[in-house]
């Protein structure tokens, strides 16, 4: 093996509030030669989410903090260049939690073979990743039923845009909220959502009345704070959150106070029950059967937001804190 030189982002010094630039540096690395029972993967899309802001701060929450000075981690998907494992061979496709770098070597257990039958193998990272995953689970969790309205905060995001069109194949009246027109304009016309308004226009509580004048029976929750309060105004008696995400408040710097109107749940004897999807993990096969099975058969689009480069791979972390990404926000850093 040559020596190959990897680049890959570090994170320099922890973010307080909104992270910059500033925080985090392009570094290049040499690999180790390759040795018994390893395998040289190149990274062809690597994801990043929302977590990843947490693990930025210097606290464990559910997952470790990412270390000063050492490369980030999260989901990508690569390609096998060379291997010196016989699970493996050169050009296998597979998944791993080695992102934010463009070549790393790891042993197979931490390989997850995937088909190349599924185009572009980004969707691993998305519709039939974690965040599609997430949105399966979420739907389970709280088991929602064909008849029932769910509302959607972040709709327009991987986790939101999926969630939608599953409660869709499930028989539910679907609302969304985004962050723009055209989000709107793509959750009505391509995620086939009843109806979807943009967050911003108005007061979430005051469009929902509107788009729902009878309530809600379940709410998905991605962003926390004001979507979630007026949730809990537009749920029914017996209504039922899903409470996946709080991206409004990730870089707050201090704890912000909880829903001014709580009271709600015990009033309406509603239910609230948190998610994280590695809890999930064990139903793995389950879900790529049933929503793999839905995107072959053209039923589910995964829509994604494709950014080229390691370069622009912070860019694209900070972006989802302004918005940039419809879909799934990806980073292309090879030719799939
Ligand atoms: P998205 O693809 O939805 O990207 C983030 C989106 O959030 C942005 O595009 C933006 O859309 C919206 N957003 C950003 N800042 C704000 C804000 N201040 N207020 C309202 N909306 C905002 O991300 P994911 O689909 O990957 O994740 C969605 C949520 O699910 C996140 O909260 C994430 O942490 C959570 N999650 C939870 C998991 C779990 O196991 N519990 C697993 C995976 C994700 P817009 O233009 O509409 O504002």
């Amino acid at each position: 093996m040559k020596d190959v030189i990897s680049r890959e982002i570090r994170l320099a010094s922890r973010p307080i509030g909104i992270p910059t630039m500033a925080n985090f540096t392009l570094a290049q690395t040499t690999l180790e030669p390759l040795r018994d029972q390893q395998v040289l993967v190149r990274n062809l899309y690597m994801s990043v989410d929302p977590y990843m802001r947490g693990r930025m701060n210097d606290r464990k929450s559910y997952v470790s903090p990412f270390e000063l000075g050492e490369p980030l981690d999260g989901r990508a998907v690569g390609e096998v260049i060379e291997s010196r494992a016989r699970k493996f061979k050169p050009g296998d496709a597979v998944t791993s939690n080695f992102g934010w770098r463009e070549y790393f070597i790891a042993s197979p257990d931490d390989l997850h073979p995937v088909s190349r039958e599924i185009r572009p193998l980004s969707v691993y990272l998305g519709a039939l990743g974690m965040t599609g995953m997430t949105a399966w689970a979420g739907l389970h969790l709280v088991e929602v039923k064909a008849g029932e309205t769910i509302f959607i905060s972040g709709a327009a995001g991987a986790v939101g845009s999926v969630a939608g069109q599953l409660a869709k194949l499930r028989g539910c009246r679907v609302i969304g909220s985004a962050g723009s027109g055209e989000k709107v304009q793509f959750l009505r016309e391509e995620c086939g959502f009843d109806i979807a308004f943009d967050y911003k226009v108005g007061p979430v509580v005051e469009q929902l009345k509107v788009e729902a004048p009878d309530g809600i029976d379940v709410c998905f929750d991605n962003v926390g704070g004001e979507s979630l309060e007026a949730a809990l105004e537009a749920l029914r008696v017996h209504g039922r959150i899903i409470a996946c995400g709080a991206i409004s408040g990730y870089n707050a710097d201090k704890p912000r106070p909880g829903p001014s109107n709580l009271f709600n749940m015990i009033t309406k004897r509603l239910t609230m029950k948190g998610l994280l999807v590695r809890d999930w993990l064990d139903r793995q096969g389950e879900f790529e059967t049933e929503v793999g099975g839905y995107f072959k058969a053209g039923k589910l689009k995964s829509k994604e937001t494709v950014v080229n480069g390691i370069d622009q791979a912070v860019g694209a972390f900070l972006g989802l804190f302004e918005g940039l990404n419809i879909g799934k926000m990806i980073v292309k850093l090879s030719v799939d």
